[in-house]
């Protein structure tokens, strides 16, 4: 489907647009733009990073989303060797009670949206922005944004979660090759209700301040003041994939008090405020096995991928490294 174009309205041009600025989208970026295209981001968030959130309450700092970063990929390594050297990272722990010889975790500094920062150092990024249809014109795509401007890019990378992709995708009337739509459809997400909890007093969670929990409610513990993000006691915590489900549409702040009531034995100190938000599409608990999805390939589209942590594992790790894997792949095709 071809659309004209208004004489009337904004129009940005760009060789390459990525919708989302979070890891994928700016690893995809930094690499497109070293490989001297022009790139221009654009994320629905206020803040960078997506699934990499910070928020404050007060005088407390929490880390919401991702809680800490490892390393398997060589040039993965690299990077996190590079971050550590420029303050924006440190291990924060390797082993813990039960598990003495685990592998390096790595944590944002001052907190894990250090990190999308740092990559969106030298990247053109529309914040508060939502792509909101798609559509052709002379062969290449033209994007409405939700702040009434357009963008006309040869080539178009998005990598928000898959079920967000494919909405947009519908939005143009796409069609999805049968063979990659089965992949598609096969990607699963996790949800996750994370409560932020203010405390009365520090907790007593044991170092290095975090607890993974396989049973129950909860599947995650982490106190911010004892990681180094937040200067006043304060606890992050995740409901686990079957409680999350269970509870993702009832009324969060209720659902956030189940959540600290399992907790408290764990604190064993008194929380004073909380707020909770709810990921929809947390972690993938099912993942393609390709880095990236080229999904014009073979098809008479422009060039348009899928890229993000449903393509290489469902981490911080696996969303990086499939933004490289798509500018690898979209950089020989602009
Ligand atoms: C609670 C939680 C805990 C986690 N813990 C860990 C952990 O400890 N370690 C680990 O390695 N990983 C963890 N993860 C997973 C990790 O955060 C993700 O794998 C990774 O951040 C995904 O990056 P991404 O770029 O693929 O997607 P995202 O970070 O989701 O980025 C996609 C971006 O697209 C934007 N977007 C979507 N639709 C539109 C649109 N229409 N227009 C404009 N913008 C749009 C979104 O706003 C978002 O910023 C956790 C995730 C969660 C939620």
């Amino acid at each position: 489907m071809s659309a004209s174009i208004q004489p009337n309205y904004s129009l940005n041009t760009v060789d390459i647009l990525i919708i989302g600025a979070g890891l994928a989208g700016l690893s995809a970026a930094n690499d497109l733009k070293r490989a001297g295209k022009n790139v221009l981001v654009v994320d629905k968030g206020r803040g960078l990073g997506g699934r990499l959130a910070g928020r404050r309450i007060g005088d407390a700092t929490f880390d919401h989303g991702a809680q800490f970063m490892t390393t398997r990929n060589p040039r993965f390594q690299d990077t996190v060797a590079e971050w550590v050297k420029a303050g924006v990272a440190e291990e924060w722990y390797s082993s813990y009670p039960g598990n003495e010889n685990g592998h390096p975790r790595y944590r944002g500094v001052p907190t894990m949206t250090a990190i999308a920062k740092t990559m969106a150092t030298d990247i053109t990024i529309l914040r508060s922005v939502r792509a909101l249809t798609l559509s052709q014109h002379n062969h290449q795509w033209l994007t409405t944004l939700d702040n009434g401007q357009k963008v006309l890019a040869k080539s178009l990378l998005i990598t928000a979660p898959i079920p967000q992709s494919i909405d947009l995708l519908a939005s143009g009337n796409i069609q999805i090759p049968a063979a990659k739509q089965t992949r598609l459809d096969r990607i699963e997400y996790e949800a996750c209700i994370a409560v932020m909890a203010v405390l009365e007093n520090s907790s007593a969670i044991p170092a290095p301040g975090a607890i993974a929990i396989e049973d129950g409610p909860i599947a995650w513990i982490s106190d911010n003041q004892q990681k180094g993000v937040s200067t006043t006691p304060a606890v992050t915590i995740h409901g686990s994939a079957e409680f999350s489900a269970e509870h993702f549409e009832q009324d969060h702040q209720t659902v956030g008090q189940l959540l600290i009531d399992a907790a408290q034995p764990l604190l064993n100190a008194n929380v004073t405020e909380f707020q909770v938000h709810g990921w929809r599409y947390s972690k993938p608990s099912v993942v393609d096995p390709e880095p990236c999805m080229l999904l014009s390939e073979g098809t008479d589209l422009p060039p348009l991928a899928l890229a993000g942590d449903a393509f290489n594992g469902p981490r911080v790790e696996g969303a990086v490294v499939s933004g490289w894997a798509a500018a690898k792949v979209l950089a020989g095709l602009v």
